[in-house]
């Protein structure tokens, strides 16, 4: 991918609602997400725009005072995109356009533009097309209204129906192939991780950028692409580990990322059937993040909705390295908040709640990764004797 230059990187503003359901903290934590979103998608966020409401409008979604100053913000600035961090109807979408007479995104948008982008194996570029044109489908009438305008529209009206039913059949017979397609890879590729035999399958889940393919080169020599990016692979890599003498697989799945729409999840069912498959999860949080918990709960969400949340998982709290504890700065200003801020109050917090489950490391630093993989060789030795008691011997307690 070429990186663009900052001039000429879409200019895009961030809206987002205060509700009784979402307070500002909330949205503001939200809104931060969109924006690295944005950022990583190619674009560059100029100003958020935030109301209070009790509901959003079922019209326009935002208030009509608040969409004018919108509309002339982006008049004066000459804002090429505006973003949306909930999911539009296909009709609000519509609307909006008319009103801003600006391209207009919703995060579920957004999520699948980075898909797009990143998808590199012909299986996650026909999953991630698979799931556009699922979101295409409702809104084709947009688009072609949208055409319609640029035409001067009198007259349309006729073929312009005719038209989007083809647009609809087209796009359904596409939704068709692309599901064939995938069933036909799914089954392949069911038989490829048949193959792999004997070995102990293990998983890294979590949400997205808290570490996992660093984790993962972390404990094998494999050079798995990390970045500070949302999402910056789609597609999993499965390498065989050996730690002491134990051999098992070691999965890097995709991140996963809140408010996930279920239609988006059920698309990259088979990417996440990995997940399903294996024998163990390692669950990578980054407590650097202010919302770790957060993203320890949607974790937990999307697990559930693949059936994944009843497997063995180790929680492996990443990152301790960049965990913020300014001691001295704390303790001169609120004596009393410093003690709570500590990496050392937060383990016993952790620990408390997960038990001996817990593991605290720094990926990049390679800290405190010996305890882990002990765990590791624990855990899978366990599985690994149970399947094949005769092989107890070769593999020794360390317990
Ligand atoms: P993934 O999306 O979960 O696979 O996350 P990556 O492994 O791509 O890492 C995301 C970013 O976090 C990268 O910039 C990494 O260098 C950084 N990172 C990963 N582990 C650590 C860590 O232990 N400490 C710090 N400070 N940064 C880390
Ligand atoms: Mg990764």
């Amino acid at each position: 991918m070429i990186e663009k230059s900052s001039s000429s990187l879409e200019k895009t503003i961030l809206v987002g609602i205060i509700t009784l359901k979402q307070s500002k903290k909330v949205l503001d934590e939200y809104l931060e997400e969109l924006s690295f979103l944005t950022t990583t998608a190619g674009g560059q966020v100029i100003k958020r725009f935030t109301q209070k409401m009790d509901s959003p409008d079922p019209k326009l979604f935002l208030g009509k005072g608040k969409m004018e100053e919108l509309a002339s913000y982006i008049k004066r600035k000459e804002i090429n995109s505006v973003i949306f961090d909930d999911e539009l109807s296909p009709a609000q979408q519509l609307n909006i356009e008319k009103f801003l007479k600006c391209k207009i995104i919703d995060r579920t948008g957004l999520i699948l533009d980075i898909f797009a982008q990143r998808a590199k194996t012909s299986y996650a570029r026909n999953q991630v097309e698979l799931a556009q044109y699922q979101y295409i489908l409702p809104r084709l009438k947009g688009l072609w209204t949208h055409l319609e305008r640029q035409k001067g529209g009198i007259g349309m009206r006729g073929p312009g129906e005719t038209e989007i039913e083809t647009d609809r059949r087209i796009v359904r017979n596409k939704i068709t192939l692309l599901k064939k397609k995938l069933v036909s890879i799914d089954k392949q590729m069911s038989t490829q991780r048949g193959n792999r035999g004997s070995l102990v399958r293990v998983s890294l889940v979590g949400y997205t950028n808290v570490g996992k393919s660093t984790l993962m080169n972390s404990l094998t020599k494999a050079n798995v692409f990390a970045e500070d990016k949302l999402f910056a692979t789609l597609d999993t890599t499965v390498r065989k580990v050996v730690v002491e003498n134990m051999p098992f697989l070691l999965t890097d799945t995709v991140g996963f990322i809140r408010k996930l729409p279920t239609q988006l999840i059920d698309s990259f069912k088979s990417t996440l059937s990995e997940i399903n498959e294996a024998d163990l999860l390692i669950h990578v949080i980054d407590i650097s993040h202010p919302n770790y918990e957060d993203h320890i709960s949607s974790v937990n969400f999307i697990l559930s909705e693949i059936e994944a949340h009843q497997k063995p998982i180790l929680m492996v709290f990443n990152k301790t390295d960049k965990y913020f504890n300014d001691k001295d700065e704390i303790k001169d200003v609120f004596d009393i908040e410093y003690e709570d801020r500590s990496l050392e109050k937060l383990k016993f917090k952790l620990i408390k709640e997960y038990h001996d489950r817990s593991y605290f490391i720094s990926a990049l630093n390679k800290t405190d990764i010996n305890n882990l993989k002990k765990e590791l060789y624990k855990k899978v030795r366990e599985i690994h004797i149970t399947r094949f008691p005769y092989n107890a011997f070769l593999y020794p307690d360390i317990s």
